[in-house]
């Protein structure tokens, strides 16, 4: 139901006062709502498929905290875990045996992970899968795509995606050049740049890293033939293929990415859903790479809070609710998400091209096929302001950003879907 005039007192005060103490006011730079030119929206919770803020309004939620939330806010059994497990204490820097249980179940789903360590966010986990694919390979140049996101590690920070993207910086000062200089950088779906730059680098690279769906330039799936692309040539030259999954990682399939595409990587990073809610990042493959990081190898990686109790609790039973009937469900409400949004835009004569796989969906105000960050760019992101601002009035958040893509929840009701595509009808309307 549309909740005209949304009150914001409370958040655009708290906005101020964080901004005094906080760069921007906020931890992560895309929460600060710059692109779109709002204040933010101060939660105070969250329960199902709902947000409640500070000011007393509610939303129906498909940011889900960008991807981890793939069970609904504050699960009962999630919650639950985390009880029972914080009483009994919340860190010993020693091994117990929920780590192990995570890991096993993690290589059971994921059969190209055979060996898998847990570090503490998505940005950790690609900072040490790179570190390990130099290490293994005796090379430093790496290969990402143009408008992907890997984290914030300095060789990762090289035409990226997501917040980069969505305030239009430049490549981020303070990545020295000599190792900027390490990371190329190639159109997402193109195998013939892929292809020229083995011809010329091919002995130097140590490994392409991709998001197997990309979800950082908005949500592009990859083109048939693509990651098989990647996958021959890496192993044509001794390079490693890196999966990044840490969103698409247990969010498009029981087996990630890699499974519902039916290509195996070297290496697979993995984060958001993995930790239900908690931070978490894991980096996992193949048992002769993986056994060359510490202690087993020499290649460094250590974490004080590594496969933290409160963390893998979390994660093990966010991934123990998750069963091929979920996806399933997934799929029928994204499909019925985009179905709805796609006749509102007809409606009102609005260029609207919607990419989506399972739950992750996203609505680019262009009428060219999004396919990489180059047509991901022709959106208008004027319109896309002004879709955003009156979606919030409607009482729905989405992301604040045009390459950010929606999440569907299991939570996430065929009627809280139908709210959502009426709320998206006067939103498109009021435009
Ligand atoms: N890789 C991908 C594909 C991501 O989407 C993200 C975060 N959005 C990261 C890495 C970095 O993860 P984190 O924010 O947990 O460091």
């Amino acid at each position: 139901m549309s909740q005209n005039l949304r009150k914001e007192e409370a958040s655009r005060a708290a906005f101020e006062e964080a901004k005094q103490v906080i760069p921007g006011g906020v931890n992560s730079p895309v929460r600060a709502f710059k692109s779109v030119g709002l204040t933010p929206i101060y939660m105070d919770r969250g329960e199902g498929s709902r947000v409640f803020d500070i000011d007393g309004n509610s939303f129906m939620d498909y940011v889900g905290s960008w991807g981890p939330l793939i069970m609904g806010h504050a699960h009962p059994d999630v919650v639950n875990a985390l009880r029972e497990t914080a009483v009994k204490g919340t860190s010993f820097g020693a091994p117990t045996l929920l780590e192990t249980d995570m890991a096993k179940l993690v290589c059971q789903r994921v059969p190209s992970i055979e060996v898998v360590r847990m570090v503490n966010s998505g940005t950790e986990a690609t900072m040490s899968a790179i570190r390990l694919a130099r290490g293994y390979t005796g090379r430093s140049k790496i290969i990402k795509f143009e408008g992907s996101y890997h984290g914030h590690a300095d060789s990762l920070l090289i035409k990226a995606g997501s917040g980069i993207a969505t305030l239009g910086l430049p490549d981020s000062p303070g990545v020295p050049e000599a190792v900027a200089s390490n990371t190329i950088a190639v159109p997402y779906n193109d195998l013939e740049s892929i292809q020229l730059a083995f011809e010329r680098f091919g002995e130097e690279i140590a490994a392409i890293i991709v998001e197997p769906v990309a979800g950082n330039m908005g949500v592009v799936p990859p083109h048939e033939g693509f990651l098989e692309g990647l996958r021959k040539v890496t192993s044509d030259y001794g390079s490693l293929l890196i999966f990044d999954e840490v969103m698409t990682g247990f969010r498009v399939d029981l087996h990630c990415a890699q499974g519902r595409y039916g290509v195996t990587p070297d290496l697979t990073c993995l984060g958001k859903v993995i930790g239900g809610g908690l931070p978490v990042g894991a980096y996992g493959g193949r048992r002769d790479i993986m056994d060359q990081v510490a202690p087993s190898g020499p290649i460094y990686q250590a974490g004080t809070l590594s496969g933290n109790p409160l963390a893998m609790a979390a994660g093990y039973t966010t991934l123990k609710l998750l069963t091929p009937e979920v996806y399933a469900q997934l799929e029928e409400r994204g499909a019925q998400l985009e179905q709805g949004f796609a006749k509102n835009a007809r409606e009102f004569g609005i260029p609207l091209s919607i990419n989506r796989v399972g739950s992750m969906v996203c609505p680019f105000f262009t009428d060219q096929q999004v396919v990489n960050f180059d047509t991901a760019k022709t959106s208008d992101l004027d319109l896309f302001r002004r879709y955003f601002a009156a979606m919030v009035q409607e009482g729905i958040s989405v992301p604040p950003s045009q390459f950010e893509g929606m999440f569907i929840s299991a939570a996430h009701t065929a009627a809280d879907i139908d709210e959502t595509i009426e709320a998206n009808y006067r939103a498109l309307k009021s435009l």
